[in-house]
């Protein structure tokens, strides 16, 4: 094979070069099929290679490919708009695009900011974060991330904003159970905040459910409720970040729906564009818009490529494809099929420790003792090997949380398009199955 000057993540690796995607499936140049039970990244949500897609793209591209949004706006860029404030619950009316979840999450950012700004009070430029999160890859969503592992070289670069532990029922720090452990780990956010002091703090921000740092880590009944009340309680506002929980990955257009809680601003992305064109959104309630419009009417943020017609057209037809096929609404029977034949994997494998998730979000962590829940050494790559030698037997999984963090243990996310049969979760089970073998 030629040199190849791609940068790719390991430079010392062979990729199989990808040829095409059908479905849940992708198949590389020399005919291996994989069952993508990842959505690559938790993206690709309708699968690969819709129809209604490509033809939304095509008819894009005969219009206009781009415009620039300081010049012009598009019927695609505003019909977007429109479907998201229809589908979104409350009052989370204004979208601002972008073109990754890392910019989603920083507009965000920047708009509570902006907020505070515009009420005259220009004091509260914190955002409080939680360890064992994702936030993103730019310096300003990195300073969110509680990921230590991605934190780490650019340290002295960072804010720090991760201040409290995150919902890790697996692995209570207190040793407790919800709901009588009273949600202490919520709570911390309130020592965090008498500490800091409310009036620096702009804005708290989560993950609904904890994907790339935590392997789905998901929080009891009423932690958002009471996270919630807190940043209300002292004048924060509370952003969710939902570039991997939202456009119906959970079985709900926000998995925020599934605890009752209406953010202030919402970060989406990946599932948006489910993959076929690059775009996110922050997405404002009307009070955090209010004293903008009211004020100097422009939200101080913007890429040469926000907004892009062709993205816009994209989106617009990803969430076309999920209300007319009405694919929401089997994602939670999805998920608990799944869930509950990986569960079955626990009584076969001692190294499965648990299984966790929402919708078809879920994760499993990895142990090297179950009673105890002894992770494994850093140095044995649990996660690694697993996702490795899943790819073998051609299925794709998501790495996360590979003891990057010293809390939490090995875990993969097994996350397939929202769109998979009954047939394909079987065959998803047993070349998981296959997997555990093969590592046991
Ligand atoms: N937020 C969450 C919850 C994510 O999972 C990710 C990516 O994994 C991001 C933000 C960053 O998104 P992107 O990689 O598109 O910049």
């Amino acid at each position: 094979m030629e040199k190849s000057y791609l940068i790719k993540p390991m430079l010392d690796e062979d990729y199989p070069v990808i040829d095409y995607g059908k479905g849940v499936y992708l198949f590389d140049m020399e005919g291996k099929k994989y069952l993508d039970a990842a959505s690559g990244a938790v993206t690709a949500n309708i699968g690969h290679g819709a129809a209604e897609i490509m033809e939304a793209m095509q008819e894009q591209a005969k219009k206009v490919s781009f415009v620039y949004r300081s010049q012009f706006t598009s019927g695609a860029a505003e019909k977007l708009a429109q479907k998201i404030a229809a589908l979104l619950p409350g009052d989370l009316n204004w979208s601002f695009f972008v073109n990754s979840g890392s910019e989603a999450t920083e507009t965000a950012m920047k708009m509570a900011i902006q907020y505070w700004q515009e009420k005259g009070i220009h004091t509260k430029t914190k955002v409080l974060s939680r360890w064992v999160s994702y936030h993103g890859i730019t310096l300003g969503a990195l300073s969110m991330s509680g990921h230590t592992g991605r934190r780490a070289r650019f340290v002295p670069l960072l804010e720090d904003f991760p201040v409290i532990n995150p919902p890790y029922c697996y692995r209570c720090p207190y040793n407790l159970t919800a709901p009588t452990c009273n949600y202490l780990c919520a709570r911390e956010l309130n020592q965090a905040i008498e500490r800091i002091g409310a009036e620096k703090i702009a804005a708290f921000i989560a993950e609904p459910v904890i994907g790339a740092s935590g392997g789905a880590i998901t929080p009891p009944k009423d932690y958002f409720k009471t996270i919630k009340e807190i940043c209300d309680a002292h004048d924060i506002l509370f952003i969710a970040d939902e570039v991997m929980t939202g456009s119906g990955r959970t079985g709900t257009m926000l998995a925020s729906e599934h605890w009752d809680i209406i953010p202030d601003i919402v970060a989406l992305g990946k599932g948006l564009g489910a993959g076929y064109a690059p775009i996110a959104a922050a997405v404002a309630s009307e009070k955090v818009m209010e004293p903008i419009l009211a004020g100097s009417k422009s939200v101080m943020s913007g890429h040469t490529l926000s907004a892009n017609p062709q993205s816009c057209a994209v989106a617009l037809a990803v969430l076309e494809y999920l209300e007319k096929n009405e694919i929401m609404r089997e994602v939670e029977n999805k998920g608990e099929y799944l869930r509950n034949e990986l569960e079955k994997l626990i009584a076969q494998y001692s190294f499965v420790g648990d299984v966790r998730g929402k919708g078809l979000l879920l994760g499993i962590e990895f142990v090297e003792d179950r009673i105890t829940k002894t992770p494994f050494p850093r140095h044995a790559l649990v996660t690694q090997q697993m996702v490795s030698l899943a790819k073998e037997k051609g299925l794709i999984v998501y790495p996360a949380g590979a003891g990057i963090d010293g809390v939490n243990g090995d875990s993969i996310i097994i996350s397939p398009p929202l769109t998979i049969t009954t047939n394909e979760m079987e065959e998803l089970i047993d070349l998981l199955a296959a997997t555990f073998e093969a590592f046991s």
